[in-house]
C-alpha cells in the first residue's frame, strides 16, 4: 500500500471516523477484535502465551480512558499489579530478547495519564513506582509510553526521577515526528536509556511536529542510529517497510547484538511481516492492549488520528475480501 507523504488524514480516513458513531457497538468490537486482546486479564494472558509459543515477546497494556479521579488512577495501577502477578506466574519460554530485562513476556507498557498525570504529580509518581517495583520483583520491565505534546516534558522528567531513585527496569518512548526529539534523544543516549522509537500517533501542530512523512522517516532512522551508536537498547516500533528495512540495515552495519535491539509491532497489524522478521532472527515484541475500556479506547484512538482508522478499515476490508475470496495474499496486511 502506498504511504501518504503527509500525516494529514485522507478523505477515506475521515469518512470512516465520521461514520463510527453510527456503527453498532458489536460491529466496532468485531473491527477492533484483532487489535485488542479482549477485555480481561485472562484473555490477555491467553494472547501472551499464544505469541510466546510462536517465539514472540509481548508487552501488556491495560487500556484506560481519560482519567479524572484518583480512584480511577489507582484502579489502573491495581490492574497492572494484577498483570505483574499473572506474568510472574507464567513460564517465560520465549527465546526472544534473551538478556533483556523482562525478556519475552515480563514486560508492560504504561500511559502516565491513566495513572494520574494531570491530576497529581505525586500520585502518578507513586503509581508508576509501585508498578516498577512489582515488575522488578518478577525480573520484569516497564515501558513508559509517550502521549501528546502537553505531556512530553512531564513524562521525560518522571522517567528521569524514577531512574535517579534506583528504578533500573524502566524504558521510555520518543516520537520521531516531534522537532524536539533529537535533543531529547541526545540526552537519553548519554544516559544509556532504553528507548522505543515511534513515529508518533497524535495529531500535532506544524510548529511542534514534522508533517511530511519523509522527514518523519528520516528522523526515525537518525534517532535510531544515535541510540544504537551509543549502545542503548533500542526498540524500533514500526510496521513501515521503509523503516523496517532501514533498521535492519542499521543493526547489520553497526553489528548491534540481539540483546541491544528489538522490533515492536501492534497486535494484529502486519502479522506476516512480523513473522518474517522473527524468522530472520530479529527479536520481535508485540504490543498487547486489553481491558474493559476497549470500546472507548478504540473510538478515541481512531478519532485522535483518522489515518489509523483508515489503516484499520483497509485491513478489515482486505481480511473480509480474503475470506470471501478464499485465498491468502503472500503478505497479509501489506
Ligand atoms: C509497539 C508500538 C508502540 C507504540 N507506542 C507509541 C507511543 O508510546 N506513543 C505514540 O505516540 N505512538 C506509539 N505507537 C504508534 C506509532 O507512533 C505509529 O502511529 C504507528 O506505529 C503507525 O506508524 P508506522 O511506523 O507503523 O507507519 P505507518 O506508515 O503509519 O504504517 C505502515 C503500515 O502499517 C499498517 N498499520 C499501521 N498502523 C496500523 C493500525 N493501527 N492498524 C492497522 N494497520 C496499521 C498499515 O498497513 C500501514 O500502511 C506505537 C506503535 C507500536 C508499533
Amino acid at each position: 500500500m502506498t504511504q501518504p507523504a503527509t500525516t494529514q488524514p485522507g478523505f477515506f480516513d475521515r469518512a470512516i471516523v465520521r461514520s463510527m458513531p453510527m456503527l453498532p457497538r458489536g460491529l466496532v468490537r468485531r473491527i477492533s477484535a484483532p487489535y485488542i486482546a479482549g477485555s480481561t486479564l485472562d484473555t490477555a494472558m491467553h494472547a501472551v502465551q499464544g505469541l510466546a509459543a510462536q517465539g514472540l515477546g509481548t508487552t501488556l497494556d491495560v487500556l484506560g480512558e481519560a482519567i479524572t479521579s484518583r480512584a480511577e488512577a489507582e484502579a489502573t495501577r491495581d490492574a497492572y499489579l494484577a498483570a505483574a502477578a499473572a506474568l510472574g506466574a507464567l513460564e517465560d519460554s520465549s527465546p526472544v530478547a534473551a538478556g533483556v530485562i523482562g525478556a519475552g513476556v515480563r514486560n508492560v507498557s504504561v500511559k502516565l495519564t491513566a495513572l494520574g498525570l494531570g491530576i497529581d504529580d505525586q500520585l502518578v509518581h507513586d503509581n508508576v513506582a509501585a508498578i516498577a517495583r512489582a515488575m522488578a520483583d518478577i525480573g520484569g520491565f516497564v515501558r513508559i509510553d509517550m502521549e501528546d505534546s502537553p505531556y512530553t516534558d512531564a513524562t521525560l522528567e518522571l522517567f528521569r526521577t524514577l531512574q535517579a531513585e534506583g528504578h533500573d527496569n524502566l524504558g521510555i518512548v520518543v516520537q520521531a515526528y516531534l522537532r524536539r526529539t533529537a535533543g531529547d534523544v541526545a540526552q537519553l543516549a548519554a544516559a544509556g536509556a532504553r528507548v522505543r522509537v515511534v513515529k508518533g500517533i497524535y495529531v500535532e501542530p506544524a510548529e511542534l511536529a514534522f508533517q511530511d512523512m519523509r522527514e518523519i522517516n528520516a528522523n526515525f532512522l537518525a534517532l535510531s542510529r544515535t541510540l544504537a551508536e551509543a549502545g542503548c537498547h533500542v526498540a524500533f516500533a514500526t510496521h513501515d517497510d521503509e523503516l523496517i528495512d532501514g533498521c535492519r540495515a542499521l543493526v547489520a552495519e553497526l553489528q548491534v547484538p540481539t540483546d541491544k535491539y528489538e522490533f515492536q509491532m501492534l497486535l494484529g497489524v502486519r502479522e506476516a511481516r512480523r513473522d518474517e522478521l522473527a524468522a530472520q532472527g530479529h527479536p520481535l515484541r508485540v504490543y498487547v492492549p486489553f481491558g474493559a475500556q476497549w470500546y472507548e479506547y478504540s473510538v478515541r484512538r481512531l478519532r485522535e488520528n483518522p489515518r489509523v482508522a483508515g489503516h484499520v478499515a483497509r485491513e478489515t476490508l482486505a481480511g473480509w475480501r480474503r475470506r470471501v475470496g478464499g485465498r491468502r495474499p503472500a503478505r497479509a496486511g501489506a
